[in-house]
């Protein structure tokens, strides 16, 4: 019998799910609203199974990925954008309701995931992946697992302090986690745009081309972001020291960041040469459905 995988990604909007063969072709791809209330959610997950499970294989794997973490303690979620999944204990609920293990994951993990696995890190041994986009996540891959950690919040460096802080700098942007100066307040998209447009700006689409085409404040806005992504990129490597670190997200598509980043990398880690790759993601916004497929490796 074929071998396959389900992959299922709840975003805020929507739930994806994919059924990968044994290669990673998508066979099967289906997205519905997301109901937006636990129950519903339930059961419309336990509805796009039972559909794939029918047109590939009755037992195709499940791999769901969410917006926040499963605790490994209690089994409750946390730290999920989507508040009302916070408390609930999606993993066994879910398991209950399909009658079969199924395997949760954050999905910044599974973004990561999905590059190491078959993206543009496959093969590396440790791979750091980042989502830049509304908000910022991040996930270790090592050997083709997910480094969860004892508070399965291993890689969430949005909440770490942007290192090798100027004094221009300061005074440093609170963060909606209660603390000040946290990365994803100068890394997110949103914080991109702000930067180059002011307050109330969320997209930065178009922002090189305004840069290339002498517009000083694009150019300004883009040149500290590239020191502060490079200074936090060194940091990741002076603990970690992965082989590649792959960008996704909505950020992730502006071209400079590849040429540019790793110059300022150099100039902090603690090692004379500085040879981690600064990768673009392959899958784009089909890495995290993916990556939750492949948590059945
Ligand atoms: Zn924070």
């Amino acid at each position: 019998m074929s071998d396959y995988r389900l992959g299922i990604d709840i975003g805020g909007t929507k739930i994806e799910i994919v059924a990968l063969d044994a290669e990673g072709q998508v066979v099967l791809r289906h997205r519905v609203s997301n109901p937006g209330t636990y129950q519903g959610l339930l059961s419309d997950v336990k509805k796009l199974v039972d559909d794939a499970h029918t047109r590939t294989n009755p037992y195709a794997t499940v791999g769901v990925g969410i917006p926040g973490a499963v605790d490994a303690h209690t089994r409750l979620v946390k730290n999920a954008n989507a508040t009302w999944l916070n408390g609930q204990p999606f993993a066994d609920d879910l398991q209950d309701v399909l009658g079969f293990p199924v395997r949760v994951e954050n999905d910044a993990n599974c973004f990561a995931l999905s590059e190491a696995t078959d993206g543009a890190a496959a093969g590396r041994h440790v791979v750091f992946g980042v989502i830049l986009g509304s908000g910022m996540g991040g996930g270790i891959i090592v050997d083709g697992k997910p480094l969860k950690g004892l508070h399965d919040i291993a890689g969430e460096w949005g909440h770490t302090p942007l290192p090798w802080v100027r004094e221009d700098e300061f005074p440093m942007p609170k963060c909606f986690c209660g603390n000040s100066g946290c990365l994803e307040r100068f890394l997110c998209g949103p914080a991109l745009a702000e930067s180059w447009k002011g307050a109330g700006n969320r997209s930065v689409q178009g922002i090189e081309d305004a840069a290339a085409s002498g517009d000083a404040a694009a150019q300004r806005a883009l040149d500290l972001y590239v020191d502060r992504l490079g200074r936090a990129c060194a940091l990741i490597v002076n603990i970690i020291d992965p082989d590649a670190i792959v960008l996704g997200g909505g950020v992730s598509n502006l071209n400079c960041l590849y040429e540019r980043v790793p110059d300022v990398m150099k100039q902090y880690v603690i090692t004379p040469e500085c040879n981690t790759e600064l990768l673009k993601n392959k899958h784009g916004d089909s890495s995290g459905v993916r990556g939750a497929a492949w948590l059945w490796g």
